[in-house]
């Protein structure tokens, strides 16, 4: 059975800046969508291509913790570096994706890569943040750094496109990352005239992000930027793209567990909340300067 489609959410009028470097739009919760209604998504930011001019002092987001949940950095153009408190850093390229369990608790920057903001140029990518359940909560920080030589894909017949698989299963193909909660998250590219169909569960909240391009999904017009929210009916998903497209399908089974949210901490109750900003005040996540 088709999955129905709640509404179809237009871009919000405003970007958002994130420290000096990103310039986001944010969808989730910004678009009027709860966190329980989309768990165990809690918050999706979209820098929508724009275009830094060269710089040579970094643009980027300072040090700041993260508690609790998951963030997951999708770069698709532009390079992000990033270092944490747990001695760990990289580099984000063009089709790779990071994705951080922050777990008991963890600091880390987020900036643009030196060279990339030495030549400025166009800079797209995803943060999507993936709330942990209540058992998993005070896991170790760790990340898994998925390169695009590494990302499972499925190549769609006739050279039409293809599907990254990041995280679940895609028509029987596995993803790459590890998930702590069934999730599925697929980057999409489409030719024009390009189709793909599949089947998610009706149970799991389910939403599509139009990165570029415009799509049919299951019917409906989908323009770029907009994000397509599915009611929690049917499985079947279609999407024909109507031009060259990229899209980020997510979807999740919902954790049914209360959420408690301050900033970069979320846990369960507010006291939890409490606990962890002292913490942090603290030092227990670590040292980063
Ligand atoms: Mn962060």
């Amino acid at each position: 059975m088709k999955k129905e489609i709640d509404r179809i959410i237009a871009k919000p009028s405003q970007p958002g800046m994130v420290g000096d470097g990103f310039r986001v739009y944010n969808y989730i919760p910004g678009a009027n969508i709860s966190q329980q209604r989309i768990s165990p998504f809690l918050l999706l930011d979209f820098n929508a291509e724009f275009n830094f001019g060269p710089s040579e002092r970094i643009r980027g987001v300072g040090v700041h913790p993260h508690k609790g949940f998951e963030t997951v950095t999708i770069a698709y153009k532009g390079s992000v570096a990033h270092n944490d408190s747990s001695g760990s850093s990289g580099v984000i390229n063009p089709g790779d994706v990071q994705w951080m369990t922050a777990g008991s608790g963890i600091l880390h920057k987020e900036y643009h890569e030196q060279e990339f903001s030495k030549k400025g140029g166009p800079f797209e990518m995803v943060q999507l943040w993936v709330n942990l359940p209540k058992k998993d909560k005070s896991t170790p920080a760790h990340y898994q750094a998925i390169t695009k030589d590494q990302m499972n894909k499925v190549e769609l017949p006739g050279d039409k496109g293809v599907v990254n698989v990041i995280a679940g299963t895609f028509n029987g193909v596995k993803g790459s990352a590890q998930t702590y909660s069934p999730v599925n998250l697929f980057d999409i590219k489409l030719k024009k005239d390009g189709e793909v169909v599949t089947n998610l569960p009706s149970g799991y909240n389910t939403a599509i992000l139009v990165i570029n391009g415009k799509a049919e999904i299951n019917g409906k017009v989908a323009n770029e930027h907009s994000f397509v929210l599915f009611e929690n009916i049917g499985e079947e998903i279609t999407i024909k793209a109507a031009e060259d497209s990229v899209l980020l399908l997510m979807s999740g089974e919902p954790l049914n567990e209360p959420i408690a949210s301050y900033g970069p901490f979320v846990m369960n109750t507010e006291e939890e909340i409490m606990e962890s900003i002292e913490e942090f005040q603290s030092g227990k996540f670590g040292v980063l300067n």
